[in-house]
């Protein structure tokens, strides 16, 4: 039996079509800009989100520091979710790296509500910092995988036109909210000034994330990038495997999102298992085990023996990630497997 990898999204190894593109792909120096394959690769995002121009960088985190460097000075404020990811998972970058402090708004099911955001913009006063960035993730990676819905995206956005706030969308799973709509990318994108495309994550690609904006702001963001060490080579090598996330898998994302509510389903009919299978719209579930007296790390270590893969804390509940390499036959055994390691 195969191992089931069920940890995250990014654990999905390239394609075969994606390792014969790699193979071939045209290369040059991308720092000077030779290089046809991720310049092709730059031109097809920036076209997919609707914006003039794009950045091709080494990983998300990558995109929405250099995002928040370039759309901000020291001292600054940016608001954010308090369960964003820009907020918690990336170390500190925003304060480290750009220097602003956050004002953070409370999300609901990965939601802003924009008055919330409005009031936490900054009036003219002495003692004040500016408020130079409002950060939205979509879909919601805290939240399971949740998705802002437009209306929400574009309140925010008029919120911040209104004010002349910038807003970033952190849209690593944005082709996931884009498949959950039936939208194209770019009808979420138009809400944003700047976004960031991960190609690595349920897109299969090895590496990569790519930073879409105006001309002008990827101008500036090419000069961060080049400073935080992020100036690639013969990348082509890469961005080969992220034209085809791009025009292929972002293509099939219902599919992982039909195998999720299954596997949501299933687990939700197991004795002391639950989950809100209301709240289950894309590819993460969340799965609450409290009602089997387990918590997280207890789960994780029974499903390991079995050779099934979750990243269990001490907590109750786990996010379970469907992919490209979780099948009809993966979700089954999963199921039955979670079933068996609940009663030991
Ligand atoms: C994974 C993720 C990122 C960061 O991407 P890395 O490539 O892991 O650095 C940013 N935002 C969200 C919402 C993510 O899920």
């Amino acid at each position: 039996m195969g191992l089931i990898d069920l940890r995250s999204d990014t654990v999905t190894k390239p394609t075969e079509e994606m390792r014969q593109a790699m193979y071939k792909a045209e290369v040059g120096d991308d720092v000077y800009r030779d290089d046809p394959t991720v310049n092709r690769l730059e031109e097809l995002v920036a076209r997919e989100m609707g914006k003039e121009a794009a950045l091709f960088v080494a990983s998300g985190t990558m995109a929405n520091q250099v995002a928040v460097m370039t759309h901000t000075q020291r001292g600054d404020e940016i608001i954010l979710g308090e369960k964003s990811h820009i907020y918690i998972n990336e170390v500190g970058g925003i304060a480290y790296l750009a220097g602003v402090q956050t004002a953070l708004v409370t999300e609901i099911d990965g939601v802003m509500d924009a008055g919330a955001v409005e009031g936490k913009i900054r009036s003219e006063n002495i003692h004040f910092p500016e408020t130079s960035l409002i950060c939205v993730e979509n879909t919601h990676n805290k939240a399971g995988g949740r998705v802002i819905p437009l209306e929400a995206m574009k309140s925010i956005h008029d919120v911040g036109l209104r004010h002349g706030v910038p807003v970033h969308l952190d849209g690593a799973r944005i082709y996931n909210a884009a498949a959950y709509l039936g939208v194209e990318a770019k009808e979420i994108a138009r809400y944003c000034d700047t976004v960031n495309v991960c190609l690595s994550k349920g897109l299969c690609a090895p590496v990569g994330s790519v930073l879409a904006g105006s001309s002008e702001f990827v101008e500036r963001a090419r000069k961060y990038r080049k400073m935080l060490g992020g100036g690639m080579r013969q990348a082509g090598i890469i961005a080969a495997a992220g034209i085809i996330a791009v025009e292929k898998m972002s293509k099939r994302l219902s599919k992982d999102h039909e195998n999720a509510f299954a596997l949501a389903n299933g687990l939700n009919s197991l004795e002391g298992v639950s989950v809100d299978i209301d709240k289950v719209q894309t590819n993460l579930i969340m799965v609450d085990f409290a009602g089997t007296g387990l918590n997280g790390v207890q789960v994780a270590e029974r499903l390991k023996a079995n050779r099934i893969l979750i990243n269990g804390s001490s907590e109750s509940v786990v996010r379970f990630a469907v992919h490209y390499y979780i099948g009809e036959d993966e979700i089954q055994r999963t199921i039955q497997m979670v079933s068996r390691v609940i009663k030991e």
